[in-house]
């Protein structure tokens, strides 16, 4: 190598996770600044990049994880060491069970100290701890490899089943130097890092034969499906086939939920009715009840329903995960999908109508129903009678982003908030956690520049509240709606002693979380009628400010454990 001309030049570890970083198209740090990445914070922002600082790193973690699915590059998400890496942890492990790229970055103290517990600031074997609760982990410990550790960590996050991924940079990393040269050549853009997986023909022709034969076909589109943005031929292939189709929820919106071939007001009845099932980046896990059931149409909770799958998956070993899969199809969305589209000609029959009229009829009953039920008024507002509302206004605001969370306030937006644009819909995914909201908010916001709405259980509200500073601070168009009944699932609990102490699952009543987002500089209102939600969701399409609705809803109106009762052993026993 020629050092003599390039010798002054030096650079250091700061400036060369930066610009691996960089060199690979990533714009954007979620974060939250501390011992030793500090200055890794106030220099990416020297060099362009967006810097965006959170008060807890779980909700950091969340952006970066809902960044990821949005755009099919990592996100990235930085922390200090030990405390802070294990508030992100819960957010990396939540992405990679999710199939979300991103990558935690967390700052650790010596490798020296730690291995010989010998008690250094924040001690902690980050890399070890990490390792089981993600898709993969990589430590660098010298300079000259940072190139490689970023390179194979997007890899990592990216190729075939996305997920999270670790990077474990110690406090000394930051401080190494080197030639700025042999720097800049130690780095790696990373080519090709989502490889198409192109299936194989005789699996494409298994799986055509079999949905050939079909008399009730369904597709089921899941998250996997949104995430690879096949978006045109998975409408062309429901479209030409003429299978009715079930959006799982943050699939809703791939077609518009008001599609007529949507299934969705009529799931309890497709399910068990079914003879093919093709799952399109979906797993059969329990927001499937595993396929098996009454849900399914099996004789016991525990029976098969009788079922035949067709399941488009990237990963190879998700088939048969709990009931037998007649025809797995292996690779990347996009490629399947185009695979059977091209072998679905002008003559390929439709469903029968004894199927697709059945559906149609049970969907337009239920769909009546839920009119009815929206077009109440009752005072205090409902779960129903408040969503009605946003349902009205998402539908003016098609291109907004609407994130959901809650027990209640997530499974009655799921089913009346109809979505008509993919990746539009935002929501706790596949573990069903709480604390997700102003996390995937921000981030909305940050990389799609539209309206965010939120649309919050009080509960679920308060795990993520604190954030509202940071939508304020980097004054993001992003409008909370808080389902405020006064509690975890309602607010009308009672202590079993008769004690002085509210019950476990009762908050302050009436409190005025409007008031939070006001104590940021943002528009906080109060909404006790659907006539004034309206009102103040439309204000804040129009201010585009930051906004906290405080909508009172009838104590009374929440369900225990919403729609997934029958797996909380205490509601399941009282009813
Ligand atoms: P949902 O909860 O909406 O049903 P899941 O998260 O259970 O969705 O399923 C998503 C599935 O999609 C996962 O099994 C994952 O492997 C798969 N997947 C993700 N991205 C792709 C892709 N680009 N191509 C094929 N399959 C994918
Ligand atoms: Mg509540």
């Amino acid at each position: 190598m020629t050092t003599e001309a390039t010798s002054a030049e030096m650079t250091d570890g700061f400036h060369l996770v930066i610009d691996a970083l960089k060199l690979n198209g990533i714009d954007t740090i979620f974060g939250l600044p501390g011992i030793p990445i500090t200055d890794l914070t106030r220099m990416a922002q020297g060099e362009g990049m967006r810097v965006i600082s959170f008060r807890h790193e779980q909700h950091a973690g969340n952006a970066a994880a809902a960044a990821g699915f949005l755009t099919q590059k990592p996100g990235i998400c930085l922390t200090v060491s030990a405390p802070g890496f294990l508030n992100g942890l819960t957010a990396l492990s939540n992405a990679t069970v999710n199939c979300f790229p991103m990558i935690l970055i967390s700052g650790s103290s010596e490798r020296e100290i730690v291995d010989l517990q010998q008690g250094d600031y924040e001690e902690m074997d980050q890399l070890a701890i990490a390792k089981p609760l993600c898709k993969a982990a990589f430590r660098v410990l010298n300079a000259e490899d940072i190139g490689v550790g970023v390179a194979r960590a997007i890899r990592a996050a990216l190729s075939g089943r996305p997920g999270g991924v670790y990077l474990d940079l110690p406090a000394k990393l930051f401080a190494q130097t080197m030639d700025a040269a042999a720097g800049k050549a130690s780095l790696i853009k990373v080519v090709d890092a989502a490889p198409r997986q192109i299936p194989a023909p005789d699996a494409v022709k298994r799986a055509l034969d079999l949905l050939k034969g079909a008399k009730k076909p369904l597709i089921l589109l899941g998250k996997g499906a949104a995430y690879a943005q096949a978006d045109a031929d998975i409408r062309a292939l429901i479209e030409k086939t003429g299978i009715p189709y079930l959006p799982m929820s943050m699939a809703k919106g791939i077609l518009p939920d008001t599609h007529e071939q949507s299934a969705s007001a009529a799931r309890s009845f497709v399910l068990p009715e079914a003879d093919v099932v093709v799952l399109i980046g979906a797993r059969l896990n329990w927001l499937l009840s595993h396929g098996k059931g009454k849900t399914w149409g099996g004789k016991d909770h525990k029976a098969w329903g009788g079922q035949k799958y067709i399941q488009i998956d990237i990963s190879p070993q998700e088939a048969d995960s709990n009931v037998a899969t007649d025809a797995p199809l292996v690779g990347d969305i996009g490629s399947c999908v185009s695979a059977l589209l091209a072998g679905i000609g002008s003559d390929w029959a439709k469903p029968p109508v004894e199927w697709t009229g059945a559906v149609a009829e049970r969907k337009n009953k239920n769909v009546a129903k839920m009119a009815e039920t929206l077009a109440k008024d009752p005072s205090p507002m409902n779960f129903q009678s408040a969503l009605a509302v946003v349902r009205d206004i998402i539908k003016d605001n098609p291109e907004a982003i609407l994130v959901n969370e809650g027990a209640n306030a997530l499974d009655f937006t799921r089913s009346i908030v109809d979505m008509y644009l993919p990746r539009k819909r935002l929501d706790v995914g596949t573990w069903g956690i709480m604390g997700i909201g102003m996390g995937f908010s921000v981030a909305a916001a940050v990389v799609t520049g539209k309206q965010v709405f939120a649309v919050e259980g009080d509960s679920a509200f308060g795990f993520s509240g604190m954030e509202v500073e940071t939508i304020c601070r980097y004054n993001l168009p992003v409008c909370v709606v808080v389902m405020n009944n006064n509690g975890v699932y309602r607010g009308t609990d009672v202590n079993q002693s008769g004690g002085k102490d509210v019950a476990p699952t009762v908050f302050v009543k009436g409190a005025r979380y409007d008031m939070m987002m006001q104590a940021f500089g943002g528009v906080g209102v109060q909404a006790a009628t659907p006539a004034e939600l309206r009102a103040a969701m439309v204000e804040a399409v129009k201010s585009g400010k930051p906004t906290l609705i405080n909508a009172i809803i009838d104590e009374t109106a929440g369900t225990e454990s919403g729609r997934i009762t029958s797996l909380n052993p205490s509601a399941a026993k009282k009813k």
